[in-house]
């Protein structure tokens, strides 16, 4: 769990294009940006997925909110809207076990938010 990607990029093991942090989260630029502006926002305590969030764990997820809005804004693009998603386990297209918000915008997202046909309909 502690060695993920995400584990490597906030303690700078490996490179990324950081754009803020602070004592609980780090978010930076996702290197295969599916949107003109994509960027993650990660908490810097380890958590695998949303279903391993404890309840100790509900003022770290709520400060990645508050990050993303904070980006969005700083950035330009709160008022015209973006989008944010949080990928759990395989049916939700989960690739890093390290929880990470979505942060997506600079263009108008379509709904719903899936190309392929649910594996779970199959
Ligand atoms: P997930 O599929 O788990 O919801 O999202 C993982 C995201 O992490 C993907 O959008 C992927 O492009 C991004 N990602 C994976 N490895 C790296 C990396 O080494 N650096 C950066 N900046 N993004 C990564």
């Amino acid at each position: 769990m502690s060695d993920t990607i995400f584990s490597k990029i906030i303690n700078r093991e490996i490179s990324a294009d950081i754009i803020f942090e602070d004592d609980i989260s780090l978010a930076f630029k996702d290197v295969n940006p599916q949107a003109p502006i994509h960027f993650l926002v990660i908490p810097k305590k380890p958590i695998a997925t949303i279903n391993a969030i404890t309840e100790e764990d509900r003022l770290v997820v709520g400060h990645l909110f508050y990050v993303a809005a904070k980006l969005a804004d700083e950035m330009g693009f709160a008022e015209e809207g973006y989008r944010t998603v949080m990928n759990c386990n395989e049916f939700g297209g989960q690739s890093v076990y390290h929880i990470h918000l979505h942060v997506l915008g600079g263009k108008l997202m379509g709904w719903p938010p899936y190309t392929d046909k649910p594996k779970a309909l199959e």
